[in-house]
Order: C-alpha cells, then sequence, then structure tokens
C-alpha cells in the first residue's frame, strides 16, 4: 500500500492526497447522514420555543421532552497492536497489563457490529434508534516511514487506511455502514491524541523518554498514555504547561478537518479535543473551520448551552465507563444521574469510550454492550417520550435551523434554566 504521510514539524509537508475507495465523494459541507428517522426535523423546530440568548453567564438548554446523548472518543486511534505487539512489549521489558488501558487495541469490524446492532435493536419514542457519536482521531503514526526515517514523527491519515502491519479487515465499511443505518455520527477528535511537539522534542532531548517511544514504536504501538504522559494533548504541552499557540493549533485542526473529510466524505459538525484540551485558541481555530458543537467532559459545573456565538457547547453528565471503572462501575448510578438530568429537562450527555467496544486482548465488548443493552431499556420503558439524539440534532434544535436531519416528531419546546453546579459528576477522562 502506497502510505500517505504528513511530516509534523517541517515547513514544506509532503502530503499527497488520495481519495480512500471507501468513501463516497459528497459535496455537501456539513454532516446530513442518512437517518431513520420517520419524521423531519423541521416537524420539529416549526414548534420548538427558544428563549432569547446573549446573556452574561451560559444558561442551561432544557426541553419539554427527556433527550439523550452517547458521545464516545478514540474511534481510529490505535493503540497496542493486538496480542503480537503486546508480547514484543512485554519482552522488551514494558510490564502490559497493569491497566485497562494496557489491553487497549483497536476497535474490529466485528466490535463495531456488534455495537451497531445492539443500537438498532433499541428505539425512542418516535421509532429511532440511538445514534453514538464517535469522535474519531483522523491519522495514525506512520510507524513503516518512522522507522525508515530514523524515528523522526510522520503521520498517515486515516483515511488512507491502518499504519505498518496493523489488520482490520472491514473496519471502515463498518463505520460508514453504521452511518449510513443512523446509529453512528462521526464527530472529531484530533489529528492525533497526543502533543507532536511534546513527542518531537522527547524524541531529541531526553534518553530515557526517546528510548521508550522507540520501544514502543518498533511494535507499532504508538504510546500508552499512563505510562507516559509527558507526551500530553494535542493542543496541550505538559512540559510546558500550556496550550499550543494559536497558528499551531489553527493548522492542526484545518489539516484533521481535511483528514476528517477525506475519511467521511463531510466536514465534522462537532469536535472533541484530546483530553478535553481546549482553550479560547481551539475555539477559534475550530469555528473557523466549520465547528459548530464544541464537546467538553464531565467534571465541570457548566451545563450545555449556547454561546454568545451561537455555538453548542455539550457537556457530558454520565460518565458510562465500565472498562476502565471494573468493579466500580454501577449501573443503577449511571442510570440515577441520568433521570436527575432527564427529570430536569437537561439532556443526558452521556461519556462512553471506545476502549469498552474492544475484545481484541481483552474483551471488554461482552460486558459493555449487555450495560448499554440494559441501560437504554431502562430508560425506554421508564421515559415513554424520549427521544435519542446526536450533537446535530441537538445543534438544530438550539439555534431553530431548518433542513432535513433526524427529527422528533412531537412538540419540543426548548428552553434556557440557571445552572445547577450539582447536576454535574466527576471523573471525566480522555
Ligand atoms: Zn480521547
Amino acid at each position: 500500500m502506497k502510505n500517505v504521510c504528513a511530516n509534523w514539524g517541517t515547513s514544506s509537508r509532503p502530503v499527497e492526497r488520495k481519495v480512500s475507495p471507501l468513501v463516497k465523494k459528497q459535496k455537501f459541507c456539513t454532516p446530513e447522514f442518512k437517518c431513520n428517522a420517520k419524521v423531519t426535523l423541521s416537524a420539529v423546530l416549526n414548534s420548538l420555543k427558544l428563549r432569547i440568548r446573549n446573556r452574561k453567564s451560559p444558561r442551561a438548554l432544557s426541553f419539554d421532552r427527556p433527550l439523550v446523548l452517547l458521545q464516545s472518543d478514540d474511534w481510529g486511534r490505535v493503540g497496542v497492536r493486538d496480542r503480537e505487539g503486546f508480547e514484543e512489549l512485554r519482552s522488551a521489558g514494558v510490564p502490559l497489563g497493569e491497566q485497562p488501558y494496557d489491553f487497549y487495541t483497536l476497535e474490529t469490524a466485528e466490535d463495531v457490529c456488534a455495537l451497531r446492532e445492539m443500537l438498532q435493536r433499541h428505539h425512542d419514542s418516535i421509532g429511532r434508534s440511538p445514534c453514538m457519536v464517535m469522535n474519531f482521531v483522523v491519522s495514525n503514526l506512520d510507524f513503516a516511514k518512522i522507522g525508515d526515517h530514523g524515528f523522526q514523527v510522520y503521520l498517515q491519515p486515516l483515511a488512507h487506511g491502518l499504519p505498518g502491519s496493523w489488520k482490520r479487515p472491514g473496519l471502515f465499511d463498518s463505520y460508514h455502514k453504521g452511518i449510513a443505518d443512523g446509529v453512528f455520527y462521526p464527530a472529531l477528535h484530533g489529528t492525533t491524541h497526543f502533543c507532536l511537539s511534546a513527542v518531537e522534542r522527547e524524541l531529541g532531548k531526553k534518553k530515557d523518554n526517546a528510548a521508550l517511544l522507540r520501544t514502543f514504536w518498533k511494535s507499532e504501538t504508538p504510546y500508552v498514555y499512563w505510562r507516559m504522559p509527558w507526551i500530553g494533548y494535542e493542543y496541550w504541552d505538559p512540559e510546558q504547561n500550556e496550550f499550543l499557540d494559536a497558528s499551531s493549533q489553527d493548522r492542526l485542526i484545518r489539516e484533521s478537518v481535511e483528514f476528517f473529510q477525506e475519511m467521511f466524505g463531510v466536514r465534522p459538525l462537532s469536535a472533541c479535543a484530546p483530553g478535553y484540551r481546549a482553550n479560547q485558541d481551539t475555539w477559534r481555530a475550530w469555528s473557523s473551520s466549520g465547528i459548530r458543537v464544541f464537546q467538553n467532559g464531565s467534571g465541570g459545573f457548566l451545563p450545555t448551552h449556547l454561546d454568545s456565538q451561537g455555538t453548542l457547547r455539550i457537556y457530558r453528565n454520565v460518565d458510562f465507563e465500565p472498562a476502565t471503572s471494573g468493579s466500580a462501575f454501577s449501573l443503577e448510578r449511571c442510570l440515577q444521574q441520568t433521570r436527575q438530568k432527564l427529570d430536569r429537562g437537561l439532556p443526558a450527555v452521556v461519556s462512553i469510550h471506545a476502549i469498552n467496544f474492544h475484545s481484541s486482548l481483552r474483551d471488554f465488548r461482552t460486558p459493555a454492550l449487555k450495560l448499554l443493552d440494559r441501560f437504554l431499556a431502562v430508560l425506554e420503558a421508564e421515559y415513554p417520550d424520549l427521544l435519542y439524539v446526536h450533537d446535530g440534532d441537538l445543534y438544530r434544535m438550539a439555534t431553530q435551523a431548518t433542513g432535513e436531519g433526524r427529527a422528533g416528531s412531537a412538540h419540543l419546546a426548548t428552553t434556557e434554566q440557571d445552572a445547577d453546579p450539582s447536576l454535574t459528576v466527576g471523573g471525566g477522562r480522555t
């Protein structure tokens, strides 16, 4: 396969563009994925009431029907290269097996299909299935090129396939099928999950850190974050203890949007910064790239709201993470947190990372699907007027835009209410 790479950190970045045969090119520039809705969004919007905004402090958007969103990070990002990479790293002295993310690999087509089929079995009050927002990392390290060029950093856009000897037959088709079926909604996570400039600095300066990275990369594993937090997050440099400057962030975000478009045929409407590390410069760059929904992790005190620029800011408020919570996970607690939001008219924004659906090294998928299946069934039984929405739906509802999309048929009034900090929960992760 002819890989195409972005040599980050040089002034002339030889990026060859090639359209993936899996990607159907489309000309529109905002996501309008095929939906399973039986009615149109405009039917909802015609009856929607929205109060005047532009207040000094954000006020929570609330709705007269219970809304549930599922947001999931880290799709498309390779980790430990399955059993072979796992054993190679252990042989090299890395004691993998201590934390859940030591077993993070990459979803398989079977993992994605199992998720899609489970979601398709569920329906809200107007017959739609849940549509999971999947935040994609749109490039991986190009291990083959890195090995040939003295361990400098090269990237391979996701649309051009998986790097090195990684194999996932049918995976990209499974993403596209879920999108076509209206149960997946792709959004942007980042070009990479880690801070490229921090990694390049460590490669050049710190002997131990550089040696650890080379050990990982020889096994075609980019990193395991908890073992090397000095790699930071895409827009956050931990050693400098600051965000990248505005021009660097703008360049990265423009590139990630290009890679996203190449993968999915549309530009992203919604984005979530790796590690939730975003600042004003991130937001400005997102806006200039057409992103209108900014996702945030849980643990803060702000409610989901429209800001003064008309951007929808969504804050997660239910952590549904059985893979990483282990025995501390409680389905009942997740349900209680969700009821707490819904009973106040607030959207329940559920965080569930991609690791929950992995099965290559450890079967996180079977218990997570069972729990999510039960979670959705309980909500459907308890809330006869439940609506499943994704970020695009919520944006349209909040801004009263017109157009076709996933929809709700019944009366849906949107109002704003004062934020109640007690309604938020802690425990945000990447
Ligand atoms: Zn992440």
